[in-house]
């Protein structure tokens, strides 16, 4: 069935302000159209900002468990609706429905923590150091929020965004990626049937350089929340900080699994093998890299090649398939571009490598399962994020070598380290540079109830999800009373 949506603004669709709309499209097969969807400009933004805008001080002062209750109830509707819209993300993303199932799974989760956030929103006390006053800091909503958000998890992501600051007391604008409209359109619908007051959440569709531009320039918008790539995020960076506006960045990576002798080398192998082709590696988590002690090389790689020869590409509806479709051609044609590249740069293809066109994949993007060996830790392919079903392994020979090659990328989101030895433990929490680390776990698979993020290149200081989600949407005030009846001067001697 195909659809069309427009702009969710002030409570209502609305089409594009210039009439323009653009497709979504079935990755798992291009010629199937998912539906049509606004294609906004900067008038759009406006309308949807100018709408939060009016609502914002209302919102602010409902009480706190009473925003928290509409998120709650959204939780439960995702709960109910949960198999019909993961059908529907498998369709309009691609991924398999056991992960889509997960993704919404994320957001149910999210929203019943996000929902108990409400009736905390704890602040401190603090003693003054004069008699009779009193110290206290409380939250603030930082206004209204621009949400930018990739195709990769498309439930998921603006849950982790939406919840936390309608929780806070902001209102949102939100601008879902153009790959996934449908799925941010069936959110939407969950806050409309949840009651959410009119231009609290508003959504505005297209494209980043039209909409998204538009959003992050919007002077009446006080916080971006994006995540999606380095070289957006980067440009996202200078226009707020020209603003002095606030912004959170969650952008790419090149995540690492160290694999030490002493592991244990069936969990390893599985761990690898999830974490670099689950969602065909579209995860900012995906395991790009894999860095084995030399004593285990071999039995690892033969072990590897023996499970990622034995996974089925295809459909994501089709139960035994652990590949799904990458999401459009761009990225298709990108995927093998790194492919051909890390062949030039002298990496040692041992599976995959091609894109696969037969009967069963008509219309779709899909490519095999691909493993390099004898990749270096200062290629390209070892390097640079390639968001596609491609891994490569690095040997090393010390736990110092492999901290070495682990930090030796600008990015810093997931590492796992796979051994039994407390030193290597220690020494990898100690020195290793990611937000995110696992010890004898895959790189992907965050749950909710912890901060997520990366260091380095990968964000600039923010976290998302755990008890700091609410940290991005407000702003501390000091709150002093002085009951004492008369001046006094704090630091002052009299
Ligand atoms: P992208 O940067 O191309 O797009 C992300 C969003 O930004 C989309 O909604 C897009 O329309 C919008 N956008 C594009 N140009 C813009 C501009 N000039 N101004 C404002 N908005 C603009 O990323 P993508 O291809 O959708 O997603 C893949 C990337 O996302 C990967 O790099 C991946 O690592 C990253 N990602 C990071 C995390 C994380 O938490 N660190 C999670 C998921 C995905």
């Amino acid at each position: 069935m195909r659809v069309d949506y427009g702009n969710f603004i002030n409570g209502e669709w609305v089409p594009a302000i210039s009439g323009e709309t653009f497709e979504s499209r079935n990755p798992a097969d291009s010629s199937e159209v998912i539906g049509t969807f606004a294609r906004s400009t900067a008038a759009d933004v406006d309308a949807a900002v100018q709408a939060a805008k009016a609502v914002g001080r209302d919102w602010m002062l409902t009480p706190a468990p009473e925003r928290a209750d509409y998120i709650l109830r959204a939780g439960l509707i995702l709960e109910e609706r949960k198999e019909e819209i993961a059908h529907v993300m498998t369709r309009e993303m691609g991924k398999t429905l056991k992960e889509a199932r997960g993704d919404i799974q994320e957001g149910i989760d999210f929203a019943f923590y996000m929902a108990g956030e409400g009736r905390r929103m704890f602040g401190e006390t603090m003693p003054s150091e004069l008699r009779n006053k009193f110290y206290m800091t409380v939250r603030h909503p930082i206004g209204v929020v621009g949400l930018i958000t990739p195709w990769n998890f498309p439930i998921a992501i603006p849950t982790w965004k939406s919840f936390p600051a309608l929780v806070a007391g902001c209102t949102v604008v939100f601008k879902p990626g153009e790959d996934v409209p449908l799925c941010a359109a069936l959110l939407t619908d969950i806050f409309t049937e949840v009651g959410i007051p009119a231009g609290v959440f508003n959504v505005v569709n297209g494209y980043g350089e039209e909409a998204g531009a538009a959003l992050v320039d919007h002077p009446d918008v006080a916080g971006i929340s994006f995540t999606g790539s380095l070289e957006v995020g980067r440009t996202i960076n200078e226009r707020c900080g020209r603003q002095m506006k606030r912004c959170s960045l969650e952008l790419g990576s090149k995540n690492i699994q160290i694999v030490m002798p002493d592991a244990d080398m069936e969990i390893a192998v599985e761990g690898a093998a999830w974490g670099a082709f689950a969602t065909s590696g579209q995860r900012c988590t995906a395991t790009s890299r894999l860095a084995v002690h030399n004593d285990v090389h071999d039995e690892f790689t033969e072990k590897l090649l023996t499970r990622v020869k034995g996974m089925k590409v295809g459909s994501g509806l089709d139960p035994e398939v652990e590949l799904a479709p990458v999401i459009n051609e761009k990225q298709k044609n990108r995927i093998l571009e790194y492919i051909q590249l890390g062949q030039q740069e002298g990496a040692k293809l041992i599976t995959g490598g091609n894109e696969l066109t037969g009967e069963g994949y008509e219309g779709g993007y899909y490519i095999e399962p691909t493993v390099f060996d004898d990749m270096t830790a200062d290629m390209r392919i070892a390097t640079e994020e390639i968001f596609g079903p491609v891994t490569g392994i690095m040997r090393i020979d010390t736990i110092d070598e492999a901290i070495d090659v682990a930090n030796k990328v600008e990015y810093g989101l997931s590492c796992s380290i796979y051994t039994h030895d407390i030193t290597n433990v220690f020494r990898g929490i100690e020195e290793i540079e990611f937000g995110l680390i696992y010890f004898n776990a895959p790189t992907i698979g965050a749950e909710i109830q912890v901060p997520f993020g990366g260091m380095k290149n990968t964000g600039n200081g923010h976290r998302e999800a755990g008890p700091v989600a609410l940290d991005f949407f407000t702003e501390w005030k000091t709150v002093a009373v002085d009951f004492s009846g008369r001046l006094q001067k704090a630091q002052i001697e009299d």
